[in-house]
């Protein structure tokens, strides 16, 4: 069934199972037809803020389907129907060109790029194509790997754990970074993560959210920020909501938030207005601290 939430998001799943089916069949049916030319699909982007300094130091790209009849349909709705039938390879390879084109046109126009990290679910984490695509991508924008980096969850278990080390260290040896997403829902012992060549963690939204009500919650993070740091592990909180979160992170040493209290992922155009705001905002704090020194 569906989750509910307070965004009137499109619902494929409905009461009947008759319905469901036939839906789904739908679904599949004019994904099939939108993946021809990914002309309905678009990136937003959520800028990741430093909770030291507030500059953005990076966005997560997140896609939507701009569907014609239905606008806009949100990827829980349609990432786990293109895992199931394998179209996520071709969208998935879609995201990627779309985030290092991104990249390049920030270097074009002579500002540093922002770190643009892009999504990874099971099947194309297990894809056979994947190192190739990425290769390519980088290639072809001619892009320094390190404005690149993926988020993987700890349930990418479509293969052995002992493949998802060998491809985390190819993607590591490309120089690309590499992310665990939603970090505290999985299931991976600890003691995994210590043979993992992961640059950071992000502790999972759900954490985030309840921390301040939560002793359980709070006591989960603190745990997660103390095992990040003595591993030498960056930590990202996503769902930084208000800020009493914000507070709370900065006094237990997280060194990155995401969340609707910074920005709500937006399209392309405003995290570049956003961004370049934020570098003149940056410079000038920068510039009265020199002088003040
Ligand atoms: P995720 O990677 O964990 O992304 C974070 C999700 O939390 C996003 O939902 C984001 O909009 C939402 N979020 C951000 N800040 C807040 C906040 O302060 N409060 C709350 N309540 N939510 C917040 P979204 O965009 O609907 O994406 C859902 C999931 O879909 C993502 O979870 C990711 O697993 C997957 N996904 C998104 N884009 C892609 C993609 O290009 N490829 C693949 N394979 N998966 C994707
Ligand atoms: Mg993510
Ligand atoms: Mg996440
Ligand atoms: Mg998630």
């Amino acid at each position: 069934k569906a989750k509910e939430d307070g965004r009137n998001r499109y619902r494929f799943y409905d009461t009947t199972m008759g319905e469901t089916i036939r839906k789904k069949l739908q679904v599949e049916h004019e994904m099939r037809e939108a993946i021809e030319t990914m002309e309905q699909f678009e990136l937003y982007y959520q800028p990741k803020i430093s909770l030291r300094t507030g500059a953005i130091t990076g966005a997560e790209a997140l896609i939507r389907w701009n569907h014609p009849k239905i606008g806009t349909v949100y990827p829980d709705d349609f990432i786990p129907v293109a895992e199931h039938t394998g179209m996520i390879i071709k969208i998935g390879e879609w995201v990627m060109h779309e985030a290092a084109r991104r990249i390049e046109q920030w270097r074009a126009s002579g500002i540093v790029p922002l770190k643009l990290a892009v999504n990874l679910s099971g099947r194309q984490f297990g894809s056979p194509l994947l190192l190739h695509q990425i290769r390519t991508v980088l290639q072809r924008y001619d892009i320094k790997p390190e404005y690149l980096e993926f988020e993987v969850t700890e349930s990418v278990s479509m293969i052995s754990l002992t493949e998802s080390l060998k491809v985390l260290h190819q993607l590591r040896d490309l120089g690309v970074g590499v992310n665990i997403d939603d970090f505290g829902t999985g299931y991976s012992s600890l003691a995994y993560l210590k043979q993992f060549p992961v640059d950071t963690l992000k502790i999972d939204k759900a954490f985030i959210m309840n921390m301040l009500d939560d002793q359980d919650d709070r006591t989960i993070v603190e745990s997660i920020v103390s095992l990040s740091k003595a591993m030498g592990l960056k930590i990202v909180a996503e769902g930084v909501e208000s800020i009493e979160h914000v507070r709370l992170l900065k006094k237990l040493g997280v060194d990155y938030g995401q969340g609707y209290f910074f920005s709500k992922p937006v399209p392309f155009g405003q995290l570049d207005r956003m961004y370049r705001n934020n570098l003149v905002k940056m410079k000038t704090l920068r510039e009265s601290e020199r002088r003040e020194a």
